[in-house]
């Protein structure tokens, strides 16, 4: 039995590895997403594919591009074939970088000479017609993500846009080859390649599309895009026969214990979900305490209060004008990590009671649980809303089923789909 992963695959960020983890099991592959990049020894375990996230879409290019060589050598390390780069699908990126400069270093410590770039996400509305890329009805850069803080796109020519970021030439697939399918496509950046391009930047406006470039494709050692071009790829190998058909990937195992949420995004969606939660909720006032450790055991003096199986919801979220006072007090990025800390805290404090099923809501909120939790590897489970699935979260102290949800993600019942879920998500149960 194979015991080696056979995709192995990096993501630019945290949330976009779990979103193409989420695509990768809804293809029928076993799939994990490592916390950065792993250490020497770390084993990718009996898996079907590996995302390890990084943070480096806006990092400066050479420290993205040494971080991504870094995961694909682990990756090649633990026996992956393939290679996936995962970027957003608006393709978010400046002139410096980092799509082309990593997608560079990629393909060169590969030895390969060309790759494709395919951000098409038709389901969410991101596709790719003659090069340019649309969200919704609109060009990219009259999307509104021309106005983005870090990564504004004002040009929507995705040839153009990859063609400042790189050293090699960027050729296009346009929609008149696709419609045709695989083997035209195939044939088509074959012909780039040969006349000496490095990149092909492939038109998709459906899943058909994206499903005929994954096929065309299957022989690439990398291949570059957002996570609807995954579809392809993990249907590849099905079609191969490579993939196990003995139960569900999405398949966790189920510690029993009680769950409990920990908000800390102020987004609307959260602050809707918090709301229609219907649970028990202690909501922190962090002018409350000197520092994040008092916050936290305030909120935890409050959780033992309730029976041990009770889900609670514990929040910081809290509506514009109060999040503006807090500020006032505390300077922007002070209050931002006084909380982030403390929420982190509360839950390391209930899983050391015994929770072992946590909803996070918020990115960089999670991304403090995870740290403090310790958590190397999460594998990706059953979908709870589009890009949120259940995870089975490893190298913390105890094993720990997390869900986490960056801020405006899911409907205004999220919390309680995600609750709902566990005991008919097929999992076993592990004491
Ligand atoms: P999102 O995914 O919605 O962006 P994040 O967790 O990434 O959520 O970011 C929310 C930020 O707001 C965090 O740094 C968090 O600590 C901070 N925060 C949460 N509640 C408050 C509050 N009441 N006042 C000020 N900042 C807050």
């Amino acid at each position: 039995m194979r015991a080696v992963p056979l995709l192995g695959a990096i993501a630019d960020d945290f949330t976009g590895a779990t979103d193409l983890g989420l695509m990768l099991v809804n293809g029928g592959m076993r799939t994990a997403q490592m916390i950065g990049v792993p250490r020497e020894g770390e084993t990718a375990g009996d898996l079907d594919a590996v995302v390890v996230s990084l943070k480096s879409r806006t990092a400066p290019a050479t420290e993205a591009s040494r971080e991504s060589l870094a995961a694909l050598a682990w990756l090649r390390r633990v026996g992956c074939r393939q290679f996936f780069f995962k970027y957003c699908s608006t393709f978010d990126s400046t002139d410096a970088g980092n799509i082309g400069p990593v997608a560079d270093a990629l393909l060169e410590a590969l030895g390969s000479r060309f790759a494709l770039a395919c951000p098409a996400f038709p389901a969410n509305g991101r596709t790719v017609y003659q090069g340019h890329l649309f969200v919704g009805s609109a060009l990219l850069n009259e999307s509104g993500m021309e106005n983005h803080p870090l990564t504004p796109m004002r040009d929507a020519n995705l040839v153009r846009v990859l063609g400042r970021q790189t050293r090699g030439g960027v050729g296009l697939v346009a929609y008149g080859t696709v419609a045709k399918g695989a083997a035209a496509i195939e044939a088509a950046m074959q012909a780039l390649a040969d006349s000496g391009r490095r990149y092909a930047i492939v038109d998709a406006v459906s899943d058909a599309d994206l499903l005929a470039i994954g096929t065309a494709a299957a022989a690439h050692a990398l291949i570059t895009g957002g996570s609807g071009v995954a579809q392809g790829v993990a249907e590849n190998f099905r079609r191969a026969g490579l993939l196990t058909e003995a139960g569900s990937p999405a398949e966790l195992p189920m510690p029993a214990g009680p769950a409990a949420i920990i908000a800390g995004s102020c987004s609307p969606a959260t602050l809707e979900q918090i709301a229609a939660a219907a649970l028990p909720t202690y909501v922190m006032d962090p002018l409350s305490g000197p520092d994040a450790a008092t916050l936290a055991e305030q909120a935890l003096l409050w959780a033992a209060e309730w029976p041990r199986d009770e889900p609670l919801l514990i929040a910081a979220s809290a509506p514009p004008a109060r999040v503006a006072a807090i500020q006032n007090a505390l300077g922007r990025a002070e209050a931002g990590l006084l909380i982030e800390q403390a929420l982190a805290m509360i839950a390391e404090g209930l899983v050391r009671r015994g929770m072992t099923r946590l909803v996070v809501a918020g990115g960089e909120t999670a991304g403090a649980v995870v740290a403090r939790l310790g958590v190397r590897r999460l594998r990706i489970g059953t979908e709870i809303a589009p890009g949120v699935p259940w995870t089975y979260a490893e190298g913390g102290a105890v094993p720990l089923l997390l869900a986490l949800k960056s801020g405006n993600f899911g409907g205004r019942d999220f919390f309680k789909r995600a609750l709902a879920k566990l005991p008919g998500a097929g999992g076993r149960t592990v004491q």
